[in-house]
């Protein structure tokens, strides 16, 4: 479950999310859209606690952050960047581990089958011995997922996952977060792909210029209400 209230943030003088409030309660897929420079990527670094905001609630799971991040809350929440942010100096398996060893204090023995269970599923396993930059944009996407996945949170953040994925392992990564939201994780995900929106997403949020413009049930991607929806749809079609 997730809370929005009166959410505002600003850089210098530039109101990037204004107003932004929103309530969901059992939606396990909701699709974030909007044009470049919307504020999509800002919205969810900020519901991950990676920010601080400048007025409003973000209340996840019923746990409420204020205008400070807290790093407690922050545990829960997997993220996937929209440019990967894999450490170049460190395999695709340490990358990984890192985050479990540091962050979440777990041990090595522990973890290594489930991680390795998840590249396998990512069809990685093959370069979890590499650095990032020996692997393609493709590959280096879906470990920034495996290493969102690995840490079990309640909560997912995908920042255009698929960007720069071919049509078939697009449509891998979708189908693998359609799985994954079966076994009762809740996701947000940045996409452009309005065909995977429609058919999988539970809940669709659209924004434009740091507000959200319309929101409702995926029905409203094939019966936008606003001019400015409609427009969008025009434009991704
Ligand atoms: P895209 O689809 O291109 O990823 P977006 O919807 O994710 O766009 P954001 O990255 O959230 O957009 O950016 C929203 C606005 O905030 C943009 O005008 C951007 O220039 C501005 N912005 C983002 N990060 C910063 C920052 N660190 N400092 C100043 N302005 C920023
Ligand atoms: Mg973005």
């Amino acid at each position: 479950n997730l809370e929005l209230k009166h959410l505002t943030k600003k850089y210098q003088d530039k109101t990037v999310l204004d107003d932004i409030t929103l309530k969901l309660e059992n939606i396990q897929i909701l699709a974030l859209l909007g044009a470049s420079g919307s504020g999509k990527s800002t919205l969810l670094r900020l519901i991950a606690g990676l920010e601080p905001f400048q007025g409003g609630d973000i209340i996840v799971n019923n746990n409420a952050m204020r205008t400070s991040p807290l790093d407690q809350f922050r545990k829960n929440v997997g993220f996937v960047f929209q440019d990967h942010n894999l450490f170049s100096h460190l395999s695709i398996m340490e990358n990984i581990l890192l985050v479990l060893e540091k962050v979440h204090k777990r041990k090595r023995a522990d973890v290594i089958k489930p991680v390795s269970e998840l590249l396998e599923r990512f069809g990685l396993i093959e370069h979890a011995h590499k650095l990032p930059h020996q692997i393609s944009g493709g590959q280096s996407q879906r470990a920034s997922i495996v290493r969102a996945l690995a840490i079990q949170p309640e909560l997912i953040l995908l920042d255009e996952p698929t960007s720069s994925l071919d049509p078939v392992l697009t449509y891998e990564v979708l189908s693998a977060i359609k799985q994954l939201a079966e076994d009762q994780k809740d996701f947000i995900i940045v996409t452009h792909e309005i065909g995977f929106a429609k058919s999988v997403a539970d809940y669709i949020v659209f924004m434009e210029n740091g507000k959200i413009v319309e929101h409702g049930y995926r029905s409203i991607l094939d019966q936008p209400q606003s001019a400015e929806l409609k427009r969008f749809l025009d434009k991704v079609l």
